[in-house]
């Protein structure tokens, strides 16, 4: 059994992470400051696994408070996840984005190093990849960004490849999500967007409950198949135990490292093939527009995930069948969230 410290535990991806940890018998400590998540979380997380993970309602940015868990916990490793994520609002409070997510890692690895806590996973994006490679995305190309969100992911990475070559006690895993998407099979946890949903899935299933009338496509004229964007979307919880398989390889070597890698499913689907995949899955239509383009969206892209099944041992097993089902199943269960 390991101490693992999840920050943003509380949070869509976390609280799949924390179940999986749970369940592989881990002892799972969270740090979140609820800014985009709700306390229920921990009595779901009880609720599927038999087992409550330990909370503190810190910020990143309070170093002090996050000595405390550190000094409290003999952690072995940290997943990172806690970040501000909506690429549009990154552009229109960038200092804020910056301040979150950049000085916030800082903050962690000083307390980190402090503590001499080295094994890291990270929680990265394809956004890294910018608007310039060709896809597929394979983990050495050039890194970019296009809006501020993804600018704090790529000086994130920068700035680990740095205490790495500066200190090889870190080791470091930087895991570059495509789109997850799905819920836990129970129906207990999920995605819950705070306001109006920014990316599709959540905004599928308030169409299929009634809360939001029909689902604006943005664009139909991308050189895709059927003219739609193009994306590679993995469920949440194959990506879970992505991380569990990256945590066990850092804990495993005796040669610390930093490396990079895809967990995406290696393929694409189109903006009216998840909508199709969702109407099959729910027995609900989805009304839709086809309107204009999001401004910064690219026609397509998707992982090579050729990396991460030869070196972590990972490979997803669920099809965009099941990522609508679990994502429904969430949905029709919680029309409200966890509020
Ligand atoms: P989320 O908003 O559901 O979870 C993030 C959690 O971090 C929230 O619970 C929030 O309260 C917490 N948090 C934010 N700032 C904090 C701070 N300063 N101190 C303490 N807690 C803080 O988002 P998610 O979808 O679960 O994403 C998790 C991570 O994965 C993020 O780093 C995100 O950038 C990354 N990511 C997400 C996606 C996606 O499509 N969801 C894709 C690629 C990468
Ligand atoms: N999309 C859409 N309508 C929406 C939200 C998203 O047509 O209300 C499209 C978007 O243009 C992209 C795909 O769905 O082609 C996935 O978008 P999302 O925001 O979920 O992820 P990202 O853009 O980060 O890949």
């Amino acid at each position: 059994m390991k101490t693992i410290l999840v920050t943003g535990g509380m949070g869509f991806i976390g609280s799949h992470i924390c179940v999986s940890l749970l369940e592989q018998g881990h002892q799972v400590i969270i740090v979140d400051n609820l800014c985009n998540s709700n306390k229920e979380v921990l009595n779901r997380i009880n609720q599927i696994t038999g087992k409550a993970p330990i909370f503190y309602s810190v910020d990143l940015l309070n170093e002090e408070a996050l000595s405390a868990v550190f000094k409290r916990h003999n952690m072995d490793a940290v997943i990172h996840l806690a970040a501000l994520k909506a690429v549009g609002k990154s552009s229109q409070i960038p200092l804020s984005y910056y301040h979150n997510n950049v000085s916030g890692s800082l903050v962690l690895l000083k307390v980190m190093e402090k503590y001499e806590v080295f094994n890291l996973v990270f929680s990265s994006s394809a956004t890294v990849y910018g608007a310039k490679n060709p896809i597929p995305y394979v983990e050495h190309f050039p890194l970019s960004a296009t809006n501020p969100y993804g600018r704090t992911k790529v000086m994130i990475e920068d700035i680990l490849q740095d205490i790495f070559h500066a200190d090889s006690r870190w080791n470091i895993s930087l895991l570059r999500y495509f789109n997850p998407i799905g819920a836990h099979p129970s129906g207990l946890i999920g995605e819950d967007p705070k306001g109006i949903p920014n990316n599709l899935m959540p905004f599928i299933t308030q169409v299929a409950v009634g809360q939001r009338d029909r689902l604006s496509i943005f664009g139909g004229d991308y050189p895709t198949p059927d003219g739609t964007g193009v994306r590679d979307y993995i469920h949440v919880v194959d990506l879970a135990l992505g991380h569990l398989k990256a945590l066990e390889k850092l804990m495993a070597s005796s040669v610390k490292s930093i490396s990079a890698y895809n967990l995406g499913a290696g393929k694409g689907y189109s903006v009216l093939n998840v909508v199709s995949a969702f109407e099959k899955a729910s027995g609900k239509e989805i009304k839709y527009s086809i309107t204009s383009r999001r401004e910064g969206d690219l026609a397509e892209f998707f992982a090579d995930v050729t990396k991460a099944n030869n070196e972590l041992g990972w490979q997803v097993s669920r099809s965009l069948d099941e990522m609508c089902e679990d994502a429904w199943n969430w949905q029709r269960k919680n029309p409200e969230g966890y509020s």
